[in-house]
């Protein structure tokens, strides 16, 4: 099995970050690198943690609740960003130990969010997640769907409603980077069609293969596993 070596990952990733950040003429503390940590064991997460990472992404629910309470009693200081599609009957789970949630898309889901935090008295971070290329297979609301949607948020007082969310689409060597930048525009432009007070400027996009093109059009936090942590079982 090949060893990881997760601190020196995050630090390339991080250097990789600082450097788009400076071809873009950006301030590096602009980008947030999200780690995301899913099907990896503990061990992985926990030199994470000791290289510095107080936030790691999820996107499995029972996984993520597992995990999070593995590291409760002796990191308590480890937060957790879900970042798939969430399903309602696992919202009241998920506001029990989530402090960002990256793929809100749909009014449902959100409700049932509130209504369970509402009861924890807790809030929670939101990413409203956008499908930026029309992909059917994708989650992600539609574009023109996103005014109504964030409008409506605005009656759900645990939510606070940091940006928009997207994953783009897979790069292909054939068409190169414009399709993958074409989503991020179309990101852009949305974001700023909205009003700041019922949407926040963040925008969550890029991941391992094209987080120096999201940061390019602008992204605020990159998720990132695969150059992190390594590679995955496909999923
Ligand atoms: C898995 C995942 C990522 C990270 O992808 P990598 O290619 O491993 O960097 C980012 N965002 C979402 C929504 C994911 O599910």
């Amino acid at each position: 099995m090949p060893v990881i070596d997760v601190a020196a990952n995050l630090h390339r990733v991080r250097q990789e970050i600082d450097d788009a950040c400076a071809a873009a003429g950006r301030e590096p503390s602009e980008v947030r690198l999200l780690p995301v940590s899913k099907t990896h064991p503990p061990e992985l997460l926990t030199a994470a943690y000791d290289a510095g990472a107080r936030l790691l992404g999820e996107n499995r629910v029972q996984e993520a609740a597992e995990k999070a309470e593995h590291f409760a009693t002796e990191r308590p200081d480890l937060r957790w960003a879900m970042i798939g599609h969430l399903q309602t009957n696992k919202a009241r789970q998920v506001a029990g130990f989530a402090d960002e949630f990256h793929a809100l898309d749909s009014l449902k889901i959100a409700r049932a969010l509130h209504r369970a935090l509402h009861e924890e008295d807790r809030t929670l971070d939101v990413f409203v997640q956008v499908n930026s290329s029309a992909e059917p297979q994708k989650f992600g609301l539609a574009p023109e769907e996103v005014p109504d949607v964030v409008g409506e948020l605005a009656e759900l007082s645990t939510l606070r409603v940091r940006g928009l969310m997207t994953v783009a689409v897979q790069r292909d060597a054939g068409t190169g980077d414009a399709p993958v930048a074409a989503c991020f525009g179309r990101m852009v432009e949305l974001r700023d069609a909205l009003p700041e007070h019922l949407c926040g400027r963040e925008l969550s996009m890029g991941m391992s293969g094209d987080l120096a093109l999201a940061i390019a059009h602008g992204a605020t936090t990159v998720r990132v596993g695969q150059a992190v942590f390594g590679a995955r079982d496909s999923r």
